[in-house]
């Protein structure tokens, strides 16, 4: 039977191998048996359930949690030729009753439908007359009150093992924490079932993180990288999306804004540009997000820093669907904490200390030097396997680690130490910078032995040390004022008992990662722009997005094979058979064009 999937991955969708678990997930369907499929985002879940679902006899119910995602979906389905539909409220009453004769006729081979829907009485009763191949749940964590995302509507689903108590339920999320990984089993009254954990590394994401001074000129550095891909940036407030989008635009970038201060039919309507590649960059809040699943966002800036890890993975996890290389920055600053800590003092104090320790844990990866792969690994309860993961700025050797990080710290501590532990980071800086400050003197601190000891370091270098410190829990930053102290590590370091790592930006120019490289390999760039440029005419023709005509895996080795028969384009990796029926003389003729 697995044969036969295997059949159908080559001819739908034109993929030769199964991504890690993927094989396990499907053997589980096949072999009917429960599972919970825990993969990172871009990991391939969907296939899990799609290729099982085109080869079994009888229909699979899929259910999801937004008409976006569904409709993503099965428009994604219906480019590689297999018969799918969705029934949501969006759909006019005679496309609903399309859909039933699609049933009914046992052509289709995959129905997506919210849960509300599918356990609305009418309908429960009319799929027992359907012969049902299994059922999937996609975004499982939504059944769990310990998810981010928890949907009451999700919880009914329970019922579903009574109702059939004979079909196979497999329930796929991203959502890592064992927690929630056994309430999803335990609400959807599995049977013994296969608990399938993938790793959580997105190897193919390049992770950055820099100290913001200038956002603006920070963030179109980034752009210059990114031509003319598509990106997204997370800003913490609505006022700050609206200013960068607006200085993007001005800059000549082609930027939208999407916030939760905008009607909805104005974010669906920027939402849609973006998809359909009309504009390059969303710049949004983090009300954006859900439901996107275009495949080839390049880059995800962040302009302040997420309240948790598991908010950074969610949004940065955005990027790189497709596993080609794709550029994760954030830019952070000691006030990011402090915002939050803000934003989040109405809710009940038990609240607060969970989201403090989340906090404090985001701010550690912002100013530790760990490698950002296994910091993010490690958080999730996961562990690297390879030492240097060459996809991170610590790795790639983006910060330089200081020399001598022991006297600097004790330099900065005791500057903290002499001042009495009664002033912020701005003050401290600019008495080590040895600042003729007004101030400064009037407080007579201009006399202090550790005055302008840092004398010959940028100001923004020491602020990042000082964060680097409390990131290491050498200071505390007590109060609304932030005044520095120093904590018992701190005063160990004073006495030199112990090393912090201290890194600071470097000035030379970024290296190339691998995975960049990699998948580059071999790749002609203007055979590549020539086949983009196809892909958005086939697109506009077939009203599609873009990367459901083709992703940029797919046309990227075709610039690399160059095949010039339909045999040849037919061993190209994400081509089947329906497409290369239907864009197959297109894009040999752009590519002989070309080799011409
Ligand atoms: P998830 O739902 O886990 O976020 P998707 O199902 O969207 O991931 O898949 C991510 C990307 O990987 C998609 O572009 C998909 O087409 C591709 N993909 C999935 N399985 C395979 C495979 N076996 N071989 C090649 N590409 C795959």
């Amino acid at each position: 039977m697995l044969t036969a999937v295997q059949n159908a991955m080559r001819r739908y969708w034109g993929y030769e191998r199964f991504l890690p678990l993927q094989q396990e997930a499907m053997t589980c369907i096949v072999q009917k048996r429960d599972s919970v499929v825990v993969l990172p985002t871009g990991g391939g879940k969907s296939l899990c359930f799609q290729a099982p679902a085109a080869t079994l006899p009888g229909l699979a119910v899929v259910v999801s949690p937004l008409i976006a995602l569904m409709k993503d979906q099965v428009d994604a389905l219906t480019a590689c030729g297999v018969p799918a539909a969705r029934l949501d409220s969006s759909l006019s009453p005679s496309q609903q009753r399309q859909v039933f004769t699609a049933i009914g006729s046992k052509t289709l081979k995959l129905l997506y439908l919210s849960p509300e829907r599918l356990l609305s009485n009418g309908f429960i009763d009319s799929l027992k007359e359907v012969e049902l191949s299994f059922i999937a749940i996609d975004e499982a964590h939504c059944v769990s009150m310990w998810g981010h995302d928890f949907r009451p509507e999700y919880r009914q689903l329970g019922q579903l093992k009574q109702v059939f108590p004979n079909t196979v339920i497999a329930a796929y999320t991203a959502t890592a924490t064992e927690q929630v990984r056994n309430d999803i089993a335990e609400q959807l009254r599995l049977k013994s079932p296969a608990m399938l954990v993938g790793s959580f590394d997105r190897p193919n994401l390049i992770y950055k993180v820099q100290p913001r001074s200038n956002i603006n000129r920070q963030v179109c550095e980034v752009l210059d990288r990114h031509k003319n891909e598509s990106g997204v940036i997370y800003c913490i407030r609505r006022k700050d999306v609206d200013q960068l989008c607006a200085e993007l635009n001005q800059r000549g970038h082609n930027a939208a804004p999407y916030h939760a201060g905008m009607n909805d039919e104005q974010r669906k309507y920027n939402q849609e540009q973006f998809i359909t590649e009309k504009v390059d960059i969303i710049v949004a809040t983090v009300a954006f997000g859900m439901g996107i699943d275009k495949s080839n966002v390049r880059y995800v800036i962040h302009t302040g820093m997420p309240k948790s890890l598991e908010h950074y993975q969610q949004e940065s996890g955005r990027a790189g669907r497709d596993g080609l290389e794709a550029e994760c920055i954030l830019f952070y600053s000691g006030g990011d904490y402090g915002l939050w800590q803000r934003l989040m003092s109405d809710s009940p104090p038990e609240a607060q200390k969970i989201a403090n320790a989340k906090l404090g844990g985001m701010y550690q990866y912002c100013t530790g030097g760990l490698c950002r792969h296994q910091a993010i690994l490690r958080y999730f309860g996961q562990d690297l396997d390879k030492g240097n993961c060459s996809a991170c700025d610590v790795c790639l050797g983006d910060l330089e680690i200081v020399k001598d990080p022991l006297i600097i710290s004790q330099k900065i501590l005791s500057c903290i130490a002499r001042l009495e532990q009664k002033f912020g980071a701005g003050y401290t800086v600019r008495v080590l910078r040895g600042s003729e400050d007004q101030r400064i003197v009037q407080g007579g601190h201009n006399q202090l032995s550790t005055y302008g000891l840092l004398k010959e370091h940028p100001r923004t270098t020491i602020h990042s040390w000082i964060e680097q410190l409390a990131g290491q829990d050498c200071i505390a930053k007590i109060g609304e004022y932030k005044v520095l102290t120093l904590t018992p590590k701190g005063w160990t370091v004073l006495k030199g008992q112990h090393t912090p790592r201290l890194f600071e930006p470097a000035h030379k120019p970024a290296k190339v990662s691998k995975v960049a490289a990699d998948s580059w390999e071999g790749v002609d760039r203007g055979l590549f722009e020539a086949l983009r440029a196809l892909r958005k005419r086939l697109a506009a023709k077939s009203r599609l997005p873009a990367y459901l005509v083709f992703d940029d895996a797919s046309l990227r080795n075709m610039a690399r094979k160059r095949p010039s028969t339909h045999e040849a384009l037919l061993n190209v990796r994400g081509v089947g058979d329906k497409k290369c029926r239907q864009y197959g003389q297109a894009i040999l003729e752009v590519i002989g064009d070309y080799c011409r």
